[in-house]
This record gives C-alpha cells, structure tokens and sequence, in this order.
C-alpha cells in the first residue's frame, strides 16, 4: 500500500498539532513545533481565517489519520467496520486504531513512534501469541501476547525505544515484561482511556463520514 514519503514534520505544521510521528525528537527541543510554525503554503496570509464545517471535519479526520499512518482507503474500511460494530461508532473507531498491531507495538515501547513500529512488523520482528506476524493492520485481540521475535531481540532500536517504558510505563490497558520482551494486550480501551488523543473529537468524523 503506498504510504506518505514526504517530510513528516510538515504534516504537524499542517494540522497545527504535535502528532508525534519521529520518536524520540518529538519530545526534544529539535522538534520544530515548539517554536510557533504557520501551517505551510507560499502565502499564509492568503489562506482563509475560518474554515467551514466541511474543513474542521475534514482537519479533524486528517489528524487521526495521520497519527496511525494510515492512508484513506483503509483509515475508511476501519470507519465502515466501526460503523458494524454495536455501540458507538466514535468509540468504536478508536478501539479499532487501537487493536492494530502496529500500534500496540508502538504503545508496548517496542519502537519510538507508529511508522518505527510498522517497519518492525513488516521485518517480521513481532510475534503474537508466538507466531511471526508481519501484517501492521493485524488486530490484536484482549490476552494476547505480543513480543520481540528472536532476530530482533538485540536491535538498538528496540532497546532504546524500551528506555521510556522506565519514564512513561505503558498505557493501563497493556502490560509488559520489557526484560522478556514480551506484553499483552489485557483488554480493548475505553475512549476515555486514551488520554494522549483526548482533544481529538472523533464526532467531526462521524460527521464527515456522514455526508
Ligand atoms: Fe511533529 Fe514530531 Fe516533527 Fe515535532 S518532531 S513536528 S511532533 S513529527
């Protein structure tokens, strides 16, 4: 599936948000938001101060999006199954973006940022339930053990990346054995759960998808 190849920090500038896409330099003095960036283009000055509905709905799809690396048609078929799923479809969605294995690679340390996680995926670095997976879209269900395959075990990256889980832990929904290499995923999060994403207002979505 074809993937964004261009400049990643532009993408926060575009959005306006941290989305914390490059690992370890998004919480670093490098990373260029923390400076007060106009969103880019030739002449901000020309671009419209209020968006309409359409456009806050669509920025706001874009973000979350962009915050799971993943491209249209499949960010949409996530949507479409979450839509199926009983409950709430917002709810829904989150728990979806969640499951994917990708993701909780990334949420278990194993890498620095979403895309470092995929890669890992796609190099059949990541068992689950010890067996080699190397689908980032794979759904991981509750009590699933996620770890290190053997080849990877000594890679730099997945040891650095495994230093924050000693500053941060890892979300309550996840448990991990970072000298085994090994977590589980316990159970699927509740919206409320997932407090780094909390100003994401996923009823926009909804709203866009709607039309
Ligand atoms: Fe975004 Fe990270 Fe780049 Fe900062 S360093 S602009 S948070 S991707």
């Amino acid at each position: 599936m074809a993937r964004y190849t261009g400049p990643v920090c532009r993408l926060c500038r575009v959005e306006q948000k941290k989305l914390m896409l490059k690992g370890a330099r998004c919480k670093s003095d490098k990373c260029p938001m923390n400076k007060k960036r106009a969103a880019p283009g030739k002449d901000p000055k020309a671009r419209p101060g209020k968006r309409s509905d359409y456009g806050v709905q669509l920025r706001e799809k874009q973000k979350l999006k962009r915050i799971y690396g993943m491209q249209e048609k499949q960010f949409s078929l996530f949507f479409e199954r979450a839509l199926r799923m009983s409950g709430v479809a917002g709810e829904n969605l989150f728990i979806l973006l969640e499951r994917r294995l990708d993701n909780v690679v990334y949420r278990l340390r194993f890498a620095a940022s979403r895309s470092q996680a995929r890669q890992l995926v796609l190099h059949g670095h990541v068992c689950v339930n010890g067996k080699k997976i190397t689908i980032p879209s794979y759904l991981v269900n509750p009590e699933n053990e996620i770890s290190i395959a053997d080849g990877g075990r000594n890679m730099v990256i997945i040891k650095d990346a495994l230093k924050e889980y000693g500053k941060s832990g890892v979300m309550p929904w996840l448990k991990l054995d970072p000298d085994a290499m090994k977590g589980k995923f316990l159970v699927s999060p509740r919206r409320s759960d997932i407090t780094d994403l909390s100003d994401i207002k996923e009823q926009m979505i909804i709203e866009l998808y709607s039309k």
